[in-house]
């Protein structure tokens, strides 16, 4: 990989969370690299909490779309636990009442 051709495509706090993502490029056939704090001053940045995966600059595009379906995904589960609106109290996770099929359609109403 030319570096000069590399763009950073997210960054991200944790170093595991950046290997994640990479790991998503990689099932997709889109060779990434996650440049930690060692690399601080790369394009200028020099952020030492941050990890920053970046791509060739011609697979940006698809790697970010990538990145926002897998990060979608995670909404999916990351649902609380719930009360529906015919009263059965839902678990952590399960985004529709199993008594009723209603989806979950946000945080409940205080
Ligand atoms: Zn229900």
């Amino acid at each position: 990989m030319n570096p000069e051709e590399l763009v950073i495509v997210q960054v991200y706090e944790f170093e595991d969370e950046a290997h994640l993502a990479r790991s998503v490029l990689d099932a997709d056939g889109i060779d990434s690299k996650v440049l930690g704090s060692e690399t601080a001053g790369f394009g200028g940045l020099t952020n030492a909490a941050s990890f920053q995966l970046v791509v060739q600059k011609d697979l940006f595009e698809r790697a970010r779309d990538l990145l926002e379906n897998a990060e979608s995904d995670d909404v999916k589960e990351s649902v609380p636990a719930w009360k529906c609106k015919c009263g059965e109290e839902v678990d952590e996770g399960f985004a529709i009442c199993w008594a009723c099929g209603c989806d979950w359609s946000g945080p409940p109403e205080a």
